[in-house]
């Protein structure tokens, strides 16, 4: 099979592969490291097109990894859950018997999640996760601590799945 030619949509030159570090927003104040993330580059004007493989299966890893955890959820992590379960604010508040006023208040940091909800919007992730043959994520035996985003630099392994870096590490 004949390699497929990426032109620079700016200049037309032909763009050149590369590997290096991607910072993944999630949120304007969360993002996550892709070590090794392939994108290409134009040689000639500097445009560069970062490529995520699977981008699914990315963000599924980082679900999985927030469901674990065991300090409290932050807000930018439960609206990430919510966009992984594809649900607009309304439908994710009916499902957490909460309002949309409070759901809305949780997801800017104004409020701090009760514990009963943090672990309902894990239970609904974690489901997700299931049925979408996501990673598997248990609970964490107790929620404790702040609500500070995770911390993550992830890999894709050769079987083409996302895993943490300090597995990789350990693993060596
Ligand atoms: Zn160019």
């Amino acid at each position: 099979m004949k390699k497929q030619e990426h032109k620079c949509l700016f200049c037309g030159t032909a763009m050149r592969r590369e590997f290096g570090p991607l910072e993944y927003s999630i949120t304007s104040k969360w993002s996550v490291t892709v070590l090794d993330n392939e994108s290409l580059v134009c040689p000639k004007c500097g445009e560069k097109e970062d490529l995520i493989v699977r981008a699914l299966h990315l963000e599924m890893r980082i679900a999985a990894e927030v469901i674990k955890k065991r300090n409290p959820l932050s807000g930018d992590e439960l609206r990430f859950l919510r966009g992984l379960l594809l649900l607009n604010g309304r439908e994710f508040a009916r499902s957490l018997g909460i309002s949309p006023e409070t759901l809305s208040r949780y997801e800017k940091g104004v409020y701090r999640l009760n514990q009963t909800v943090d672990r309902l919007a894990r239970a609904m992730a974690s489901l997700y996760l299931l049925r979408h043959g996501g990673p598997a994520a248990e609970f964490p035996p107790f929620i404790e601590g702040r609500p500070v985003s995770i911390k993550l630099t992830l890999y894709l392994d050769k079987k083409g799945e996302y895993r943490v870096a300090d597995e990789r590490r350990a693993a060596a």
